[in-house]
């Protein structure tokens, strides 16, 4: 009989679809979960042999891929039958004698390889199910499957007194200090390891390896707000000022993008004279990769230290809820739709990246959960335009970038501070909504493994 695995991490913290709503906002975190999971990331370095094993292994996982989005898609062309994941996983324990190779990783690998043919069905069947017209899952080619997973503890372990990490097939890696100490922490605060996934990224010629182990259990550290159990924060987020909070506080990511586009366009200006695809050119494009990596991880520290500090401090943190995703699509449109002033918001849209503002809100997620606070999220219309003092709402109440001047009563503010009280007072509305409520615990949907039904599959059909 199959279990569930634990592993799939995506319920960690709710999705803003999943978020019920109180008030004028919607809550993603309440922070009364006394465990949690939680995820360590750390880099190993394999032995050339286990190197070697380790790549053999990504090539098992992907031509498993790649032999289940094919037995699905002529099963549905043949005989207009669907196959589910739980038929692709029972065919995996059949390979045995046939195809050891394979197997020498152990099953998990492979069956998590098969739940990525049914995750890409699942997205797919969900758009067409929504009216749009997603493109077919495809073939994917080795040279980019980069990602194996285990979705249980089984055919792995981290031994943390050695500071090794076992592999089957694949032998017995060294952890790096850090890593042992991370890892040590997690299973200090009652974490079990549930969940690794090893991940190669290029480096130079050869390839860089990562590890993520997923823990559930893991304690939450709770203590109480600074500012008080029910101090409201809100936090306006924005291109110019990353994170402006009602407490008058302004934040603003140092431009780490911008420090870097020097050193970037150097090494393209160098890259240039070399024959495309040459071994300097590649390498090259590699330094440009990581002088990218290198801005973005150091965007993500800032978001993450300024995420812990906010939780440090208030009780309830309130956030407005801005789409990342529409913002930055937006600029270039469609052939059919091309976008207006696409200069200009491609601009924005650098920014925008580097202000890190998804991973702002991200941070503040995970910490609000870990140290117990609630945390909402609300509909950001008009906030930038509402005088905080009166609710007088005008657009020529902001008279530039910085400056709000209430047209009605004359309040000057700080434009960014001026929409962070207005979040904060959106925040107050949703908490007396959500007590008027009973004070509702945050309820997560199991996840189920079901066998999907046979019925009518219009993308595949179109696909054929
Ligand atoms: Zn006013």
């Amino acid at each position: 009989m199959l279990s569930y695995p634990l592993g799939t991490m995506r319920d960690v913290i709710s999705s803003r679809e999943q978020a019920p709503r109180h008030g004028p906002g919607h809550l993603l975190v309440d922070g009364t979960d006394d465990r949690l999971h939680r995820k360590a990331k750390l880099a190993f370095n394999p032995t050339a042999a286990q190197e070697a094993a380790l790549l053999g292994l990504l090539y098992a996982c992907c031509e498993t891929y790649n032999a289940g989005l094919q037995e699905r898609r002529d099963a549905w062309r043949r005989s207009r039958r669907s196959i589910g994941l739980l038929d692709q996983f029972n065919q995996i324990t059949q390979l045995r004698g046939l195809r050891d190779d394979v197997l020498a990783w152990g099953i998990q690998p492979l069956r998590s390889s098969l739940r990525r043919v049914d995750e890409a069905y699942s997205a797919f069947y969900r758009r067409c199910a929504k009216g749009q017209s997603p493109g077919h899952p495809r073939f994917k080619s080795a040279l980019r499957f980069d990602t194996a997973c285990w979705d249980e503890s089984k055919g792995w372990a981290a031994d943390l007194s050695a500071g090794t990490l076992r592999i089957q097939g694949v032998g017995t890696v060294r952890l790096p200090q850090g890593a042992v100490r991370q890892l040590s922490r997690l299973v200090g605060r009652g974490g079990v390891p549930v969940t690794l996934t090893v991940t190669r990224r290029r480096a130079g010629t050869g390839w860089s390896w990562r590890a993520c182990i997923g823990f559930k259990a893991v304690e939450a550290i709770k203590t109480p707000p600074a500012a008080g159990p029910d101090a409201i924060v809100g936090a306006d987020r924005g291109v110019a000022v990353t994170v402006a909070l009602s407490d008058g506080a302004l934040l603003s990511v140092p431009p780490f993008l911008a420090e870097a586009r020097d050193e970037i366009s150097e090494l393209l200006r160098r890259r240039d004279g070399k024959t495309v695809g040459s071994r300097a050119w590649q390498a090259l494009n590699h330094q440009v990769a990581k002088a990218y990596r290198r801005a973005a991880q150091r965007s993500d520290n800032w978001a993450r230290q300024t995420a812990v500090e906010l939780a440090a401090r208030y009780g309830v943190i309130v956030l407005e809820d801005l789409k990342l995703k529409n913002m930055i699509r937006s600029a270039r449109g469609t052939a059919a739709n091309p976008g207006t002033n696409v200069a200009a918001k491609q601009a924005l849209n650098r920014k925008l990246a580097d202000a890190a503002l998804g991973r702002v809100r991200h941070w503040i997620c995970v910490k609000a959960e870990e140290a117990g606070r609630r945390t909402w999220v609300v509909n950001p219309a008009d906030t930038s335009r509402t005088c905080a003092a009166c609710g007088h709402c005008a657009p020529w109440n902001r008279r530039s970038r910085d400056l709000f001047r209430c047209a009605a009563c004359g309040h000057e503010h700080h434009a960014d501070l001026n929409a962070a009280q207005n979040i904060a007072a959106r925040g107050h509305a949703c908490e007396a909504a959500w007590r008027a409520a009973g004070s509702p615990r945050l309820t997560r949907p199991e996840p189920k493994l079901r066998r999907r039904k046979a019925t009518t599959e219009p993308g595949i059909a179109r696909a054929a």
